[in-house]
């Protein structure tokens, strides 16, 4: 079995996060990094998983300083001055959950390569150093003083607005908050106390887990709301009537204002209307951002509520995007924006299969027979174009299941594209 997904490693601690482990990628990564930048978010086992990795990296001769508790997006920036930076998170997963991301200077996380290296090392166990080449460790002042001032810069600070703040008790409580205040703006706080047993809900932002938010938004006279995940490389909002922006509606909101945008394979063809230059990627923030660098793009995003804003980082920052909402309210008339936004009809279903990959392989000859090479993506699944829609079939990749989207222009058409694959898809498997 793999150990690494493409956001890192991530699990339940004690249970495949375990010390022996954690040290032991610890090592891996201390061979080949002589700096390392490590932060953790709130959860209570940050302590022991940041322990057994400095445990790892000291042993081989690796320099380790600690940033401590500080949100994803801040550790990725900070990475620049060092050889790599590592985070200790497990993003929006129960607090039971804890794992590892890996930084590259630019702010890019690993790529799969280099995970499939550390992985492939791992299993070898290297050696340890002589005990006078061990590795020191100091503290690390001013991460998120750095990162709030390289914000600042961008953004500016004449921002007079009212901002209700959700930090999920996760570690964008220690940044968005004051740096939205440094922008000028009026700022509640909501769920910002640091606690990674997440007691007010779930760190997933979506808009179930948002209700407080949402009615006080509602309910109150702020311009905005602005929620963020764990480990605040995430970031959705509320509009002054307490809207949800999430999801397609933001995404689309910021690729407007950029001439080229990469996007996964999933997102809505509203992108299309709305930015002259779009790239498709596989599903995932590690491809977003991998593709961003081969097109040179200059926004990416998924609809998960994951912004990748190159000329800041290649890592996604929900706090730089935080920022930039903030500036977009004042700019704009948010809610009458969205509303004017178009919104397609969209078909979702599933097909249970077990034999998914062979399924697949005859469908994508199926598809290329059929259609020319510019109307189909194969970077996830298939995603195919027509006149006005597009179809996504996608193998799941933890069920026995195929997926099949469908968004067009009209309900007649969707019904179409979506009966036109689901046929498709039953004619392969006889
Ligand atoms: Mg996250």
């Amino acid at each position: 079995m793999s150990l690494f997904g493409s956001s890192g490693i991530r699990g339940i601690v004690n249970e495949k996060i375990t010390p022996d482990l954690i040290h032991e990628i610890g090592k891996t990564v201390g061979e080949d990094n002589q700096e390392v930048i490590l932060g953790r978010d709130t959860r209570p086992t940050g302590d022991m998983v940041s322990s057994a990795l400095i445990s790892g990296l000291t042993s081989v001769g690796a320099d380790v300083k600690r940033a401590g508790m500080v949100s994803t997006p801040t550790l990725a920036q900070s990475a620049n001055e060092f050889d790599c930076g590592i985070m200790v998170t497990a993003s929006h997963n129960p607090e039971e959950y804890n794992g590892i991301k890996f930084w590259n200077p630019d702010g890019s996380s690993f790529d799969s390569e280099q995970m499939e290296e550390i992985e492939r090392r791992v299993k070898e166990k290297s050696s340890l150093s002589s005990w006078e080449k061990v590795g020191r460790v100091e503290r690390y002042e001013g991460a998120i003083e750095e990162h709030i001032s390289r914000i600042l810069k961008k953004i500016g600070r004449e921002y007079d607005q009212k901002v209700i703040v959700d930090c999920a008790n996760g570690a964008a409580s220690l940044i968005t908050p004051y740096l939205l205040r440094e922008m000028g703006c009026e700022v509640v706080t909501l769920n910002s106390q640091p606690d990674g047993t997440f007691p007010a809900h779930e760190s997933e932002p979506v808009e179930e887990n948002l209700t407080d938010l949402k009615s006080l938004v509602k309910n109150s006279d702020a311009d905005l709301g602005i929620a963020h995940d764990g480990d605040g490389d995430r970031m959705v909002a509320f509009d002054e009537n307490g809207s949800y922006l999430g999801g397609d509606r933001l995404l689309a909101l910021f690729a407007r204002s950029f001439s080229s945008v990469v996007v996964p394979v999933n997102s809505s063809m509203v992108i299309d209307d709305l930015a002259d230059k779009v790239t498709r990627s596989k599903v995932g923030d590690v491809y977003v951002s991998e593709k961003l660098k081969e097109k040179n793009a200059e926004f990416g995003g998924e609809p998960s509520g994951t912004w990748i804003f190159p000329k800041v980082s290649y890592g996604p920052d929900g706090v730089y995007a935080a920022a930039l909402l903030v500036k977009m309210s004042v700019e704009m008339d948010l809610s009458s924006e969205v509303d004017q936004l178009p919104s397609y009809p969209r078909k979702k279903s599933s097909v249970k299969i077990e034999e998914k990959r062979e399924v697949m392989e005859n469908l994508i000859s199926l598809y290329q027979d059929t259609y020319s090479e510019n109307e189909l993506n194969f970077a996830d699944g298939i995603r195919f174009e027509e006149e006005n829609g597009w179809g996504l079939i996608r193998a799941s990749g933890t069920e026995p299941k195929i997926r099949i989207t469908a968004e067009a222009r009209s309900e007649e058409e969707v019904e179409s594209i979506f009966e036109n694959a689901k046929d498709k898809l039953s004619r392969v498997r006889s």
